[in-house]
Formats: structure tokens, C-alpha cells, sequence
């Protein structure tokens, strides 16, 4: 039997919709520049014609609906990002378009938290992401809606308020990639594996929150997100 020299990290895990068995996370996927106008209010020198891209968040980054998130350290400008999230339910590598269906377990609502003032000194720097993105609590994430439940990925609105203020609303049908392509073509650069979930982009409308605001995410047919940002932890 292994041992292990202090406990080990708890398995991190999602609801499914209408089963009693989780969902265990194995890795985060981000897209970032996946809508034209967030691109476009992003006001970045670079050309919006550039392809949208990927970028990881750390597993340990989930938190579920309905939670209460600390105001991050390394910040003075958090932000929203409402996102479409993929679930993954089979081994997947350089997976045609068309088959790309094949390999989706289901759908959810997802926010890509960000340190927005980090994310533009990386960019400024030209260092990677990590700082802006990669943090602890950045990736809170609704319970999963298994593939053929829920909406259609392919359109639908989606939309986030804070504290009932409609601040981002967009359609998933303006995605650059859309679900199958994103799939498709991470799979060519990762082996896909069950577990692994996919944020795939925001649409316009991004911005601050601070301590006691409520976040409130929504994608058409697969349900909201709901979070409360909390004071900074001491
Ligand atoms: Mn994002």
C-alpha cells in the first residue's frame, strides 16, 4: 500500500445534473480570444485577426457554485469572465471536427476569474499568463450537464450580472472557435483525457469586482453560477 509522506491533495471533483456521481477535475483548459468584441474592448495593439490561443489554470483553482471567493492576493483589479465550460469523458488526440462530439462528457458555466493588472504586465512583458490567470479560487465552475441534457453549445445567450446589473451578455454562436473546434484542435497539441474541462472564452463586457459583490453567471440551458467575493484573506 502506498503511504505518502504528509495526506495526500483531495480529488477535485464537480456535480453532474441528475446523477449522484462526480465529476473528478483533472486539468483546466482556458481560450483566451475567442470573441471578437471582448477582443475588441480588450483595446490590445495586437492584430484581432490573431487566432485565439490556450492557456491552463491549475486544478486546485475549482471552486463551485454558489461559493463565497477571497479577493485574490497580487491584485487591485479582479474581474469577471463568463464562459461556456467543456467537459471532457474520453481519451482524445488529434480528433477530427467532426468527431469531436464524441468525446464531450457535457457542458456547464464557468468564470475565468482574473488578476486583470497582472494579466496586462505579462502582456506588457511578454512573460506568460500564470500571474493574471493562474491563481488560487480563479476557476469557479457550475455542475456539469451531461452531453444531450441542457443547451445547445453551439448557440444560446450568455450572460453575467453583478449584483443584478447585466454587465456581460453575448451569444455562444460568436465564438471564433467554435465547441468541436476548440476540442479539436487542443487535441492536437494534448492528449485529452476524462476529466478535463475546457473554458472556452468570453464575450464582451469584462470588469472589477470588489469584496461583497455577487456574481451571478448564466449560459442558456445549462443553468448559473453564483458567487460571493469575500475580503481578502488576512
Ligand atoms: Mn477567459
Amino acid at each position: 500500500m502506498t503511504t505518502f509522506v504528509f495526506p495526500a491533495p483531495d480529488v477535485v471533483t464537480l456535480p453532474v445534473v441528475g446523477a449522484a456521481a462526480r465529476f473528478p477535475v483533472r486539468r483546466i483548459y482556458c481560450v483566451g480570444r475567442n470573441y471578437l468584441a471582448h477582443i475588441r474592448e480588450m483595446k490590445e495593439a495586437e492584430d484581432e485577426r490573431d487566432p485565439p490561443f490556450f492557456f491552463q489554470k491549475p486544478r486546485d483553482s475549482i471552486v463551485e457554485d454558489g461559493a463565497r471567493v477571497p479577493y485574490p492576493a497580487d491584485t487591485e483589479d479582479l474581474q469577471y469572465e463568463i464562459e461556456l465550460v467543456v467537459a471532457i469523458g474520453r481519451t482524445a488526440r488529434d480528433i477530427p471536427v467532426e468527431a469531436a462530439a464524441s468525446v464531450i462528457y457535457g457542458h456547464g458555466v464557468g468564470i475565468d476569474l482574473t488578476r486583470r493588472d497582472r494579466q496586462r504586465d505579462c502582456r506588457d512583458k511578454r512573460l506568460p499568463w500564470e500571474a493574471g490567470k493562474s491563481f488560487d479560487h480563479s476557476a469557479p465552475c457550475g455542475p456539469i450537464y451531461p452531453a444531450g441534457t441542457g443547451g445547445d453549445p453551439l448557440r444560446g445567450e450568455i450572460s453575467l450580472t453583478v449584483n443584478g446589473t447585466l454587465q456581460q451578455r453575448g451569444d455562444l454562436s460568436e465564438m471564433i472557435w467554435n465547441v468541436p473546434e476548440i476540442v479539436s484542435k487542443l487535441s492536437q497539441s494534448y492528449q485529452l483525457e476524462p476529466g478535463d474541462l475546457i473554458m472556452t472564452g468570453t464575450p464582451a463586457g469584462v470588469g472589477p469586482v470588489v469584496p461583497g459583490d455577487v456574481v451571478v453567471g448564466h449560459v442558456q440551458g445549462f443553468g448559473s453560477l453564483t458567487l460571493t467575493i469575500a475580503p481578502r484573506e488576512a
